[in-house]
This record gives C-alpha cells, sequence and structure tokens, in this order.
C-alpha cells in the first residue's frame, strides 16, 4: 500500500467519523390541522404534507420531534409541499429543552426558496443539545411540510457555538404560550430572551423578561416595534455603554435605509452633543418567526450610560436636593402619557424622570415653576446681556448644537419632540438628546423634498415646530444676536475642524451598509416594500441601494445649505477690514497668493498673506 493510499484510506474514515450522525425518530409533536396532520412531515411521502392553522396573521404553526432526549442537531432535511417552497422561506428551525419550547433557540433558517418533491438539507453548526425540535411556519403563518428529517448525536452538548442569523447579533425572544404582542400597553411577564452575539459564541439570557410593544406611528406598521425589560439590570452587548433592564428594538420600517436614526445619532455625536443614544443593528426572531434587521437601542432614561444625572428619589423634596435632576421631554403627545404638564405659554412637557411611580408632588411643581421660568425668561428677554436673560435657564450652546443636528438631519420632529435634563444644581436645562429619526433625510412626504425650502427648515409650515415649539426656535434663531453668532461658530468649528463633510458621511453610510448587507437582503424578503409608499414616504426608490443613494446626496446637498443659511467662516482666514495705512505702517507687509508683495493702497478683494516684521503671518480676507 502506497502511502498515498494510506492517507486517502485514513481521510475517508474521519469523514466517515464526522459524518456519524444518525438520522432521528421521535415522537411527532406540533399544530397541525385534521387533514394535514403533524405525522404527515414524517411518513416518507413527499405527497401528503403537514399543514397548520393561520388566524389572521398572527399565528405561529410548527410541526416537530421530542427526540426523548438531548441530542446536537447536525442537519435538517426539508420538503415543502407542492409550491409551497417559497412561503417557507425564511422559516427558523429551532431547538428546545423545554416541552413548550420556551427556551427555543434558533438552530437554522430556510434563507432560500426550495422545490417540493425533494429534500433540501441545512447543515446545523450549534453544539448545544436539545430534546424538542421543531420547524416553524414562514412568514406566512400555516407551514406547509410535506417532509422534515433531523440528523444528530445524542448529547447534551454546550454553547461554545451557536446559531446567529448573519454577522449581526440575533435577538430572540419567545413569550409564554408564543403569546402575540397586541400593544404598547400589552406586557408579557415571563417571556425569554436570548442575544446571540459573537458569530454564536456568546449568548446572554434571562427568561424573566418582559416583552411588550412601544413607540406610537411605528405600532401601527406590520414591523412592530418592541421593548425589553430583563429581569436584572443587564449590558445587553459588550459595546452598550449601559447596565439596565430597559432596551427598545426600533423597527425602521418605513426607513427603507435602516439606518436613519443610526447616521442621525452618530451626526448628533459628532455635533459636539453629549449624549447618542446607543444604537446597534440586530436580527429579530419573535415567538419562532424571523422579523428582520432592527436597531437595539437604548430606552431613553437616566442613569450611567445614558443620561447620566442625579437619579432622584422620593426623598429629595426641599433645598439642593429638589433641583435635579430631572430628564423631560417637550412632547406634542405628552397628554397621553401618565406624568406631564403644560407650561403657562402652553407647552406641553412630558416628564420622564423622576418616572410616574416615584415623582413626588414637590418635585413637579418645582420643574414645572422652572420650565415655566425658562419659557418666561426667553419671551420677555431683550438679549443685550449675554450672560443673562434666557440663558440662566437654558445651556445654550446645547441647543445649538441640536438646532444644528436637526436641520441637518431634516427630522420634521426636531420640535414636535424635544428632550431636555435639568441636573442638580446646575440652574440650566440642556437640551438632547436627539431621537426617532425616521422621518428625517427627507422620508416625509408633508415635507418632501426639503431643499424647496429657502428659510430654515423648523420653520416650514409642515414641519411639525409649526404646531408648537415654531416661536420658542424663532427667539433664539431670529432674535438673538449672540445666539446667532454663536451658531455660525459653532457650525464653523464643525466643517472646518470636524466632521461634517460629504466625504465622511459618505464612509460612514458606506460602512452601515457594508455591516447590514447580509441583514437587510433578509429584511426585504420578509418585508418587500422596495416598491411601495409606506408610512410617510414621498415615493419608492425600488432598492435598497437607491434609498441609500438619496440620503448621501440628501446630506451633501444640506451641507451646502447649511453652508449659507448658517454663514461659514473660512478656516484659519480672519476677514479684516482693509485700511490703506495700514501699508504705511513698516512693520506690516502684504503678499498675494503667488507671494507676490502688493504695493497698492487699493488691492482688490480677496485672500491675501498679511505679514509682520516680527514674523508671523495670517490669512486675511479683504472685502
Ligand atoms: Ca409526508
Amino acid at each position: 500500500m502506497t502511502l498515498k493510499n494510506i492517507i486517502a484510506i485514513i481521510a475517508i474514515s474521519i469523514a466517515i467519523t464526522a459524518n456519524a450522525e444518525k438520522k432521528l425518530s421521535g415522537t411527532p409533536m406540533g399544530t397541525g390541522l385534521s387533514n394535514h396532520p403533524i405525522q404527515h412531515a414524517f411518513d416518507g411521502n413527499m405527497n401528503t404534507f403537514f399543514c397548520g392553522p393561520n388566524a389572521n396573521g398572527y399565528h405561529r404553526s410548527w410541526v416537530g420531534l421530542d427526540l426523548g432526549s438531548p441530542h446536537i442537531i447536525t442537519r435538517v432535511g426539508v420538503c415543502p409541499s407542492i409550491d409551497r417552497g417559497k412561503d417557507i422561506q425564511l422559516a427558523i428551525i429551532q431547538g428546545a429543552n423545554n416541552p413548550d419550547f420556551s427556551d427555543a433557540l434558533p438552530i437554522a433558517m430556510i434563507d432560500e426558496k426550495i422545490p417540493n418533491k425533494t429534500i433540501t438539507y441545512f447543515d446545523v453548526n450549534v453544539s448545544r443539545g436539545f430534546r424538542y425540535v421543531r420547524a416553524m411556519a414562514g412568514p406566512d403563518g400555516y407551514g406547509h411540510y410535506a417532509e422534515l428529517e433531523f440528523y444528530g448525536n445524542a448529547g447534551a452538548g454546550d454553547d461554545t457555538q451557536l446559531f446567529q442569523l448573519t454577522n449581526l447579533p440575533t435577538i430572540v425572544f419567545n413569550t409564554p404560550g408564543m403569546a402575540e404582542i397586541k400593544s404598547k400597553d400589552d406586557k408579557h411577564p415571563g417571556s425569554f430572551v436570548a442575544v446571540i452575539s459573537d458569530d454564536g459564541k456568546s449568548i446572554l439570557s434571562d427568561n424573566l423578561a418582559q416583552l411588550k410593544g412601544r413607540g406610537n406611528s411605528s405600532w401601527n406598521m406590520p414591523k412592530k416595534p418592541f421593548q425589553i425589560k430583563f429581569n436584572k439590570k443587564k449590558q445587553i452587548l459588550p459595546n452598550a455603554p449601559a447596565k439596565a433592564k430597559k432596551w427598545t428594538l426600533i423597527n425602521n420600517y418605513g426607513d427603507k435605509t435602516l439606518m436613519r436614526n443610526k447616521i442621525a445619532f452618530q451626526m448628533s455625536k459628532d455635533a459636539g452633543m453629549t449624549y447618542a443614544p446607543y444604537c446597534q443593528f440586530v436580527d429579530v426572531i419573535y415567538n419562532g418567526q424571523y422579523e428582520g434587521c432592527y436597531q437595539l437601542c437604548d430606552q431613553l432614561d437616566v442613569k450611567p450610560g445614558r443620561i447620566d444625572i442625579t437619579e432622584m428619589t422620593p426623598d429629595d423634596n426641599y433645598g439642593e436636593a429638589l433641583t435635579g435632576g430631572y430628564f423631560l421631554e417637550i412632547d406634542a403627545y405628552a397628554y397621553s402619557e401618565l406624568s406631564w404638564f403644560a407650561s403657562t405659554r402652553g407647552t406641553p412637557v412630558t416628564i420622564k424622570s423622576p418616572d410616574e411611580k416615584d415623582i413626588t408632588r414637590e418635585q413637579k411643581e418645582y420643574i414645572r415653576n422652572y420650565f415655566n421660568k425658562l419659557e418666561t425668561a426667553l419671551f420677555s428677554s431683550n438679549f443685550k446681556d449675554p450672560t443673562n436673560g434666557y440663558r440662566k435657564y437654558l445651556d445654550l450652546e446645547s441647543f445649538l448644537r441640536y438646532f444644528i443636528s436637526g436641520e441637518l438631519n431634516g427630522n420634521t420632529d426636531s420640535y414636535w419632540s424635544t428632550y431636555l435634563w435639568k441636573e442638580r444644581s446646575d440652574p440650566r436645562f440642556h437640551i438632547g438628546p436627539i431621537w426617532d429619526i425616521d422621518l428625517g433625510f427627507d422620508n416625509d412626504k408633508r415635507t418632501y423634498p426639503i431643499s424647496q425650502f429657502d428659510d430654515f427648515f423648523y420653520t416650514a409650515d409642515c414641519a411639525s415646530a409649526a404646531v408648537g415649539m415654531k416661536n420658542f426656535v424663532n427667539r433664539i434663531i431670529k432674535n438673538d444676536p449672540q445666539a446667532r453668532e454663536m451658531l455660525t461658530e459653532i457650525w464653523s468649528d464643525l466643517r472646518n475642524n470636524g466632521n461634517f463633510n460629504e466625504k465622511y458621511f459618505s464612509d460612514l453610510i458606506d460602512s452601515y451598509v457594508d455591516e447590514i448587507q447580509q441583514s437587510q437582503k433578509l429584511n426585504f424578503i420578509r418585508w418587500p416594500i422596495l416598491d411601495k409608499v409606506v408610512h410617510e414616504n414621498p415615493m419608492a426608490r425600488g432598492s435598497f441601494e437607491n434609498e441609500i443613494r438619496h440620503v448621501k446626496s440628501f446630506i451633501a446637498e444640506r451641507i451646502k445649505k447649511l453652508d449659507n443659511l448658517i454663514g461659514l467662516k473660512q478656516s484659519g482666514i480672519d476677514e479684516i477690514e482693509f485700511d490703506p495705512e495700514m501699508l504705511s505702517d513698516e512693520n506690516i507687509q502684504l503678499f498675494n497668493l503667488k507671494g507676490q508683495k502688493v504695493n497698492t493702497t487699493t488691492p482688490a478683494p480677496g485672500i491675501y498673506i498679511l505679514k509682520m516684521r516680527n514674523g508671523t503671518a495670517r490669512k486675511v480676507l479683504i472685502k
């Protein structure tokens, strides 16, 4: 026997050992109809099939096996019923160790349309063993399975390798009994939540979490936004700055770039705002059904790593303790909240923190009066003394950085919903963070195209600021000359020394596109809306790439527009009023940009170099 033959035999025997999986048998389980019972998925006959009931969109039909003891699954075979391969596309295959599948995790996804009359195999690379395995219905809810096969080996296994749908972390949640989450008040305590990350090598889970819906208009869309509340504070992923119970899953249904919030949050950080919400792209599986690409975000609340100000207690009722911290939202929906007030001028304000359970009468009274002081000062200010007037009550710089963020992202709702906080012992309110930008970047038919407006976007009659906050913003931007000057300084600094340029944002967006490339493809199979106008979309652009392209060109145009509206001071160039007598001073010499000395006392307008005898030089603009 030659060496080559020996190696070949060893290779074959290794292959046989590695493939020593068995086709597994067990007791069929599931939700089948009487004419398409669960046994039909395991009878070896491709003409008989399982099919479950479907109740108006929300139903989770499934069919599977009780294997009797935990098994590590290595492969799944699937044959759809006649012409139903498309209907089980995106269906999730799960494993569990509780008979009610409350702890179910995904082990595979049918990510393509598969043919009938034949078994298509999906490799499984999951090291945890499961006693119960099943195939969930696809997005249509029925689950047309003619045949299902599971392969693997007995064993409890471990958690060194789990299934992550794409390169993004996968968030899995199962409500008790797979009950539908019907509203933002419909809470499901005792839910199971798992966060699978690090290419499936890391899992965080909680089987006592609470799930509910969230959002205002976004709740009415087919792809739902959710809130997760863990039993204990957790750092949900290694890059999350806070350890907290509450986290939000933003659906981004009307935003077909899936990234408007993410871009805007980074932009607000680059604009120098103190706090930008945490935001991570994830894939979501809700009660065994793939729901698409989401953004996992902070819940906006007061705590280290979020709005990091003093957390009040019900004992903080007088003296310095009563002065903060408070976290508020000027909020057109305030009337539907539990804890809110209207200012003397009628501005609706929700008190986010202290929350409605804990806030005392004294605290509520204090913060309402303090907000009234700000408004009274703003609307009575003569703007003569820059250290006084309303600026005693408002950190103007934080307002201006918020203003810049809102003008650049073009969010219709910047002043429909405006967050602000007041820290203990600090007499001033601070504006921020920005939040909820899915209508931003020209994604709102009511204001589209934003390029049509000659003035600042907030002044547009169809922008939500027109409803209430317009006068507030006008007082600062239109009436206070020092604020206007400061706005130009901040904008010029961001343009000349910061990231505010077309290339930076284009590169940033490209990096997000790379990050969600796999996930966005699955998302738009789940939600085939690229050719449809949804929510407030001005139009359907037909592809993810076109949607991205529009946001990029919007930002580029908007930067130019704001250069004009706000005013851009050239980097390192001082504008001077030219006085011909300057040149009679022997200590001063003027050169043009070619380095030629200028001798005339009437130089043409333009940029020159002004050199002092002591060697210093600066660029000057002569008008
Ligand atoms: Ca069959």
